[in-house]
């Protein structure tokens, strides 16, 4: 199995090689050369538990570390998940919800973020290498990332966030980790003061390849393969008669995409619903064929406060049939002009889109509560409200992406009273807390990096 970049103008490339490098060189994203098709492993895999799964689904994709190592590796992965199976699979309201929030951090993202973590460590240990993750949060992805490399000896970890800006708990989550290779940037600006800066240190080609910058972001192709498993997972447990439709929170398009590989290589799934905030151009897109960028609108929905979703380019790469000829006059016109456009839809045959309005997600999670006692957060809200939008034959299983006590004030207030806690979440009260405040500088940032690696290397 190789490694390709949608924009077709880097050298294929191995699977560690593809976990080290994140964004291709040319600017793509990184994609395998071949789709494994499992259609005649159905039945052998059905009854596997999800760490088992895991295994023999990412060995397929992966030819350069031994089955044992990545066993191993993926056991260490998910042994800090409060599940038994670290997934949770429960029947609410007609709907299956599939909770993948039981990690570390109580976000899905820790599905994804604990294995990369240890491939870097893995990789690195057998490379000699040290690498810099240099990453920027508005809230979720930040604690996630800190959690997945915490404690590592080859990684260090900079996350800038904006001062005041991150709910407290968030940042508690984040600056309570204090292993010495975590450091938590409050950066005296705006979330895209963060984002801006992250892109002229990454741009820095002398900067980035002198200290060995990293990135964790979702275009890493490790995360996209860590969460096809529970898109398996699910529709094995379920898609026995029929074939699943899951229904998808959608905001880099990294979580919906690992569904449709998962749909390519043979899994029992009918259909995928893109689920959006108020921030619908996907929805319009799926609708209309046409993608065209608009202002960020800021909701209770915050992981999905985007405009521009990376991960939908290995989408649009597929689409085109592996043509990146066609996918980069897309790209280009959409970069140059803010709109681009399908001659036609993509067609419902695969996903099918809506979005959500804030007060429709609010009143889900009361409708939730009150008819089931379920207490969802707003996220996996807006999956379920979208899956009661369409009708369709199998049955819907809603990805529940984080715990209701990340998000206490609109859980909180739409139910009337105070149910979204964890006991994570309340001992931070009480911990220790590290960060350093910095000027929303691209020099002061680099003076950070700089300043750790010749601390490390004065041993
Ligand atoms: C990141 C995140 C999402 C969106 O996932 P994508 O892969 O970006 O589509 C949804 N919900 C929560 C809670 C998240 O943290």
């Amino acid at each position: 199995m190789r490694y390709v970049s949608t924009r077709g103008n880097t050298p294929a490339m191995t699977f560690t090689d593809a976990v080290i490098t994140g964004l291709a060189p040319d600017g793509g994203l990184l994609v395998p050369d071949e789709i494994p098709q499992i259609a005649d492993r159905l039945g052998d895999w059905q009854d596997l538990s999800f760490s088992e799964l895991a295994k023999a689904l990412i060995a397929l994709f992966v030819d350069d570390i031994p089955q044992a190592k990545l066993d191993e590796l993926i056991d260490r992965a998910y042994q800090g998940f409060a599940e038994p199976d670290v997934v949770a699979l429960r029947s609410i309201a007609g709907v299956e919800v599939l909770e993948l929030f039981h990690g570390p951090t109580l976000a899905f993202k820790d599905v994804a973020l604990q294995l990369l973590g240890q491939l870097f460590e893995y990789i690195l240990d057998i490379r000699g290498q040290h690498l810099n993750i240099l990453g920027a949060t508005s809230g979720d992805t930040g604690s996630a990332a800190i959690a997945g490399v915490r404690g590592l000896k080859t990684v260090d970890i900079f996350i800038m966030y904006p001062r005041g800006k991150v709910s407290a708990l968030q940042e508690l989550q984040m600056t309570t980790v204090l292993d010495d290779n975590v450091h938590c940037l409050a950066v005296e600006g705006s979330f895209d003061d963060c984002q801006r800066i992250m892109k002229a240190v990454f741009n820095d080609a002398e900067f980035k390849s002198e200290y060995s910058l990293g990135a964790v972001n979702s275009v890493n192709w490790a995360r996209v393969l860590a969460q096809i498993v529970y898109y398996g997972y699910a529709s094995l447990k379920l898609g026995r008669e029929a074939g699943v439709t899951f229904c998808v929170p959608t905001g880099n398009f990294g979580n919906v995409f690992a569904g449709y590989l998962a749909k390519r290589m043979g899994f029992p799934i009918e259909r995928l619903v893109v689920a959006t905030n108020e921030n619908d151009i996907l929805s319009v897109f799926f609708e209309t064929g046409r993608y065209e960028r608009g202002a960020v609108r800021y909701t209770v929905t915050p992981a999905m406060d985007i405009q521009v979703a990376s991960n939908f380019e290995r989408f649009l790469y597929y689409h085109f049939g592996c043509d990146a000829g066609q996918l980069n006059a897309f790209m280009h016109a959409f970069a140059t002009t803010g709109t681009a456009e399908l001659p036609q839809p993509p067609g419902s045959d695969v996903f099918l889109a809506t979005a959500i309005s804030q007060a429709t997600t609010l009143e889900t999670i009361r409708a939730l509560y009150e008819d089931c006692g379920y207490v969802a957060d707003p996220h996996t809200a807006v999956g379920i409200a979208a899956a009661g939008r369409f009708d369709i034959p199998g049955p819907k299983v809603c990805i529940a992406t984080a715990h209701p006590a990340k998000f206490p004030e609109s859980v909180n207030e739409s139910i009337g009273k105070e149910v979204a806690r964890h006991p994570v979440l309340d001992a931070l009260a009480g911990l220790e807390s590290r960060r350093m405040e910095v000027a929303a500088d691209e020099a002061a940032i680099k003076a950070v990096i700089r300043q750790r690696v010749a601390a490390i290397s004065s041993g």
